[in-house]
């Protein structure tokens, strides 16, 4: 009922803004926020299709950072569309995007597979460059026979294709949120290659930087890992978030409107939001 990161178009979703909010209502869910990679474009689309199908969106963003050489990916909820630094902010964010792009066709190029970057900015037609737009090319040419394959062979460290970014740093990321009204998250930590210590460390750091919430249930964690993080919540004081970070058919981590329950020992992320509450009692 309740999904707090999900991809549009926008960013390296298969569905525009509108299909994707029919897609949640029809799968029922109530409440959805988008949080596209880097970019807010698709939020004024989505609140309309919101109002049309009676469900409740939420604005979001996922910002990519980079984190003692390793990248975050931090949800940003309850953002403000039009706050002018958080969109100067992203938009810069989206600049190191197309030139990592570009540097990822060379490294492809260079294992012998041409024409990457074309047919990536073909799938992301106005959107931005993402590894999703080069893993649907590379299977397209018969790489890999799905994206999630391609992420074993290509895109990543010590792989061809892969580039290593510098994205923007955390303290950035959480004061842009912050700053615009929103509430921070920490995306699927599950996910992350980082060791207990360095979790421990960066779980610290980023709730003194004001950070609201982790992600417990998402489509990355596994079971375990919903136990897992939802300790790291309890131990940091941290809320809990929710969300299958739904891309389209084919390329999801999990389905629409199939998210468990958080665990009983959390505090929910919405906990102080009047309009998911009056949603949820109703
Ligand atoms: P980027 O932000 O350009 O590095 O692209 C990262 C995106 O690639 C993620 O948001 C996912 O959509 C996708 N992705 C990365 N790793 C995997 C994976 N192992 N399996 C499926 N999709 C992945
Ligand atoms: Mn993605
Ligand atoms: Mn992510
Ligand atoms: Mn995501």
């Amino acid at each position: 009922m309740i999904d707090l990161h999900s991809h549009s178009n926008i960013s390296d979703g298969l569905l525009s803004p509108s299909e994707l909010v029919a897609h949640a209502a029809n799968n029922g869910v109530r409440v959805l926020a988008l949080t596209d990679h880097d970019d807010i474009d698709g939020l004024v689309e989505a609140q309309q299709a919101a109002v049309q199908h009676g469900i409740k969106l939420v604005n979001g963003v996922e910002i990519s950072v980079t984190w003692k050489k390793c990248t975050l990916h931090i949800v940003g909820l309850n953002i403000n569309p039009d706050n002018v630094a958080l969109k100067t902010g992203l938009s810069a964010v989206r600049t190191g995007r197309l030139e990592r792009a570009r540097q990822m066709a060379l490294s492809l190029e260079k294992s012998g597979i041409s024409g990457s970057f074309e047919a990536a900015s073909a799938y992301a037609q106005q959107s931005i460059l993402t590894r999703m737009h080069f893993a649907r090319f590379l299977v397209e040419r018969g790489y890999a026979k799905d994206p999630k394959a391609v992420f074993k062979k290509y895109l990543v460290k010590g792989k061809p294709g892969f580039v290593n970014h510098e994205w923007m740093n955390l303290e950035s990321a959480l004061n842009l949120i912050i700053g615009s009204g929103g509430v921070a998250v920490l995306a699927h930590p599950g996910r992350y290659e980082i060791k207990r210590t360095n979790m421990l460390l960066l779980l610290e750091e980023f709730r003194g930087l004001g950070g609201t919430a982790i992600e417990v249930v998402t489509g990355s964690h596994t079971a375990a890992q919903y136990v897992e993080y939802a300790k790291y919540a309890q131990l940091f004081g941290l809320k809990a978030s929710q969300g299958s970070d739904y891309h389209g058919k084919g390329i999801s981590f999990m389905g629409m409107g199939r998210l468990p329950e958080l665990p009983g020992n959390c505090i929910p992320v919405w906990q102080d939001w009047p309009e998911v509450n009056a949603l949820i009692a109703s």
